[in-house]
């Protein structure tokens, strides 16, 4: 069977499987009107165990790390599905896409013994990348970790992990070459986050949501074997990981942002003006350019390529694409999301904010404009100022 065709029936019989489960989905199909953030992770983890136990979350990871093997676009199909059926495309899918792969490729021990847990629901990791002083420019990052016997001994300060409180285990990027060693003197390590010496700290976001966490290390221990790639070859992991969460993390919003802006458009359908529709038109363009750029990204990601500076052209398409959607919601539910206090009036406003936050996190878009013009485009500088780490 080609592989195109060996697809498009693990998508049918994923579909049919949806059709099947009747109500025991129903609860997934939105997020918990209270409880919080806390509710929220404790539904994702009952579906994340769902879709393990009836092994299409397997799909597309490799076997010995506890997955079922097969190409990752069985993972881009699985989160089509998921939104196309009307269910909440789970966090922790997204963190899986972004710290899933540098795992089993740089640390597959590691892979094996935690992606299994991760598949089941049972564990939840951070990227520990953010710094208070080093965002875009990751590359002068100051939290450390030098050798010690067996182990590694890590001091600073992470910020901005998404879901951080919630999770087990954390990839941090840490200086363990000299203070002035820029990109060459980093490593990631794997971050066992009960361990002593660890403080994790909620922090909230502008919607009042308190999605992220600041991670502090104080002579925290890691083992050797938490090395995540090479010593001081830590830059290398980390331009790896951004392949996954610019680009499958695009496909996987643009599922998500698929149903809400269906769900605007029949919202809009008898009671919004000419504005709103609009808004609706200028979305839908802007979402299908990214899923036509992000299908293209997705299979080049499965042959195993590495888009390198090009993925730079789905982080710009993605935030253009989310921040059209949520200017289309506001636009044919303005009273809802300016003043509405239900459970759903309040969880679209947070994906309001969220929306905004998409030309910052995981690469601020002006940075990756720069990265196109610089890299892929070749265009000319205008006063040129020493090389771009490629994050923003
Ligand atoms: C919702 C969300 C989730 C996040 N999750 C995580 C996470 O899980 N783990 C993690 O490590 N981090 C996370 N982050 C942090 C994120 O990676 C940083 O916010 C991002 O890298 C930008 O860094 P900064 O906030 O320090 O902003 P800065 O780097 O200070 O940038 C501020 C502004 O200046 C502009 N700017 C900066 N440098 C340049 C330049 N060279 N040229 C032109 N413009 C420039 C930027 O475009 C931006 O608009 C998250 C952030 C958000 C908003």
């Amino acid at each position: 069977m080609r592989a195109g065709s060996a697809v498009r029936v693990h998508a049918a019989a994923l579909r049919e499987w949806l059709g099947r489960q009747g109500s025991d989905l129903d609860r997934y199909r939105s997020r918990p009107a209270s409880g919080g953030l806390a509710a929220a992770v404790a539904q994702d983890r009952g579906l994340l165990r769902m879709l393990h136990d009836a092994g299409w979350s397997r799909a597309g990871w490799p076997e010995q790390a506890g997955g079922l093997g097969g190409s990752a676009t069985l993972r881009a199909v699985l989160y089509d599905e998921l939104a196309a059926a009307g269910i909440e495309v789970p966090e922790a899918f997204v963190i899986l896409e972004t710290l899933g792969p540098v795992l089993t490729a740089y640390a597959p021990d590691l892979a094996v013994r935690h992606l299994p847990t991760y598949l089941a629901g049972e564990e939840l990791w951070g990227q520990g990348f953010s710094e208070p002083e080093a965002g875009s420019d990751l590359a002068s990052l100051r939290t450390w970790a030098r050798v010690d016997g067996d182990s590694f001994v890590l001091s600073g300060q992470k910020v901005w992990t998404t879901l951080g409180q919630f999770a087990s285990h954390a990839a941090v990027l840490a200086r363990t070459g000299p203070p002035d060693s820029g990109h060459r003197g980093l490593s990631m390590l794997w971050v066992d986050l009960a361990a002593p010496g660890v403080t994790v700290a909620p922090i909230a976001a502008a919607s009042g949501r308190d999605e992220f966490a600041e991670m502090f290390f104080d002579g925290v221990r890691v083992p050797r074997s938490g090395l995540v790639g090479e010593l001081d070859g830590g830059w290398a992991v980390a331009m790896y990981l951004l392949q996954y969460e610019r680009g499958m993390y695009a496909w996987l919003r643009q599922a998500v942002l698929h149903r809400r802006l269906a769900e605007t458009a029949a919202a809009a359908a008898d009671r919004a003006g000419p504005v709103a529709h609009a808004a609706i038109g200028a979305a839908y363009l802007a979402l299908t350019s990214l899923r036509a750029r992000s299908r293209t990204t997705v299979a080049r990601l499965a042959a195993g390529e590495n888009p390198g500076p090009e993925i730079s052209v789905d982080k710009i398409l993605l935030s253009r694409a989310e921040q059209a959607v949520y200017d289309a919601v506001l636009a044919t539910r303005q009273e809802a999301l300016l003043v509405g206090d239900g459970p759903e009036e309040t969880a679209l406003r947070e994906e309001w904010f969220y929306s905004r936050a998409t030309s910052v996190f995981g690469g601020a878009v002006e940075v990756q404009r720069d990265i196109v013009a610089d890299r892929v485009l070749r265009l000319p500088r205008a006063g040129a100022n020493g090389e771009r780490d490629g994050r923003g």
